[in-house]
């Protein structure tokens, strides 16, 4: 019997829908410290701060000119 695993919002503790939602990961620059990560639902993962990052592989065209 497959058991479907329900996500939990780290933040609010809404349910994610599957295909939904966002894991932060934060790997601290002291090595040491490991790193750790939450599951975030839609609006969580709207709220935190960061910058959206482009994908690998794939250079933004309008960066700069010259
Ligand atoms: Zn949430």
């Amino acid at each position: 019997m497959a058991r479907k695993t329900v996500l939990v919002c780290d933040s609010c503790g809404n349910e994610v829908e599957e295909a939904k939602g966002a894991v932060m990961r934060v790997t601290y620059t002291d090595a040491r410290r490991g790193a750790k990560q939450a599951d975030l639902c839609d609006a969580c993962a709207g709220r935190t701060p960061g910058r959206a990052v482009a994908r690998r592989g794939r250079k933004p065209k309008s960066a700069t000119t010259g």
